[in-house]
């Protein structure tokens, strides 16, 4: 096992993985930023090493700046986190050519997911199920791409092979305005993620977002640990999440997490990973996977009792899973709450100083957040400060749990997003279960203020 790990990332994620560091008897190294200089989890770090100013392009994206941290600490791996160089495959391959292990999949597993082309097509090829669309990318002929919006049938998404964050997409509702989506597409995807390819899809009107954990080692075990429902979004971005699923039969899930462990054996993917679905009359449609550890992780393991951050450890080390699909075993329900530094209404950030911070506690209720009376929320970075999950035999007890833990809650000093949390752990809809990707955004713009 590795006895030092260097953590390339911030905020909740890198005390994450700060704690299974200690938990698992490694040493951490922490690198930060300026803006992040007097946070607790750095001072609280073995050791921790500035890695450059508060804007992230010159930090959490520097690469020879933590490739140099690393060699000065005698670290021997580095963990990504989520966000950040998480997903960069050239960084994955630098890491390794440095000499350190990446805790994460191999460089050419990330190049083959970050593309969403070619994950597309390797998905078709080991059997899991995609939404309809072009084959590959789209073509330059404009006859061609008419021809396969009509064959796909309208509304269709043009979507960028590059795209992530919720960026880099369009939805085409006829045949007029096809030709000049398409090629605004291209030109933002160009622009922004240096690919300008783009492909085609259905445009699924009313899916729910249920994605899939997977865990591999590099001994060609690969598990499925259930759903996860992240349908409540608001942007594209995700609000709640909750496991299991409400409403889906355990045999479709069953189904389709034996999809992708079989995936990941074909394509020797090592380490965490989430398969994202659309979820549409009872069937799955593939649209990208994550090569990381994601921001809902906690709701799985909570569901599972696996500790994902230390399997991702654990396998990068080369150890073999802990464990068989057969002795994974689900119980109960747990839900995840978001905390964002921002205004509960109108979504406008909200960094500074936090004046009071009391967090939430009790039977079934774990809070994973860097924030404490004092801290000072940089205006740098994503405003999430933290995420309150809970937990209960049943969805009912988790709810109420949930409710409880909110009411607890006190954040002073900044604004927050709690407000929205408790109104929506009350929502007759969101209470019942199985809400769509356009619940929240439609629930929004009927919210009276
Ligand atoms: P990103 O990497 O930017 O998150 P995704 O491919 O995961 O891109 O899509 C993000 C979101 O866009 C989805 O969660 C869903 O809300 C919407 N979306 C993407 N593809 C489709 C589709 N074919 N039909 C309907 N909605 C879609």
């Amino acid at each position: 096992m590795f006895k030092k790990i260097l953590i390339a990332n911030r905020g909740e994620i890198a005390l994450r993985v700060q704690r299974a560091c200690r938990e698992m008897g490694i040493k951490a190294v922490m690198v930060y930023s300026e803006a992040d200089r007097d946070a607790k989890y750095v001072r609280l770090a073995d050791e921790a090493v500035c890695i450059g100013p508060a804007s992230s392009t010159h930090s959490y994206l520097n690469m020879p700046a933590i490739i140099s941290a690393a060699e000065v600490t005698d670290a021997e791996a580095i963990h990504p986190g989520y966000g950040f160089l998480s997903e960069n495959a050239d960084f994955a391959e630098r890491v390794e050519k440095s000499g350190f292990t990446f805790i994460g999949p191999s460089p050419d597993s990330i190049r083959l997911m970050g593309d969403k082309v070619s994950a597309k097509q390797a998905m078709i090829r080991a059997g899991v199920p995609c939404v309809p669309g072009s084959e590959g990318a789209l073509p330059d002929d404009p006859v061609v791409i008419k021809r396969t919006a009509k064959a796909v049938g309208y509304p269709v998404i043009i979507k960028a092979a590059g795209g992530g964050g919720g960026r880099g997409m369009r939805v085409v509702h006829t045949e007029a305005a096809l030709l000049h989506a398409v090629q605004t597409t291209k030109a933002e995807a160009g622009a922004a993620f240096g690919n300008a390819e783009v492909y085609m899809e259905k445009f699924l009107q009313n899916p729910r977002h249920i994605e899939i954990q997977i865990l591999a080692d590099k001994h060609r075990n690969a598990v499925y640990l259930g759903e996860r429902d992240c349908s409540m979004q608001r942007r594209h971005q995700k609000v709640i999440e909750e496991a299991p699923a409400p409403g889906i039969p355990r045999r479709l899930i069953e189904k389709i997490g034996e999809r992708c462990a079989a995936a990941c054996k074909k394509i020797g993917y090592r380490g965490a990973g989430t398969f994202e679905f659309l979820f549409e009359n009872g069937e799955f449609y593939f649209i990208e996977m994550n090569t990381r550890v994601q921001v809902e992780h906690p709701v799985t393991e909570w569901i599972s009792g696996v500790d994902i951050v230390r399997t991702q450890i654990a396998v990068a080390a080369g150890e073999k899973l802990p464990f068989t699909q057969r002795q994974v075993q689900l119980r109960g329900h747990a839900i995840e709450c978001r905390i964002n530094a921002e205004d509960a209404y109108k979504f406008t950030p909200s960094p500074g100083r936090i004046t009071t911070w009391h967090a939430p506690g009790g039977p079934g209720v774990r809070v994973d957040s860097h924030a404490y009376t004092n801290y000072f929320v940089p205006p740098n970075y994503d405003s999430m400060i933290g995420k309150i999950i809970v937990h209960g035999d049943t969805r009912e007890q988790a709810l109420a749990r949930m409710r409880t833990a909110l009411a607890e809650t006190v954040i002073e000093g900044i604004k927050t997003n709690i407000p929205l949390h408790r109104e929506l752990m009350v929502d007759a809809s969101f209470v019942a279960g199985g809400t769509n990707i356009h619940y929240l955004e439609e629930w929004l713009s009927q919210r009276e203020r």
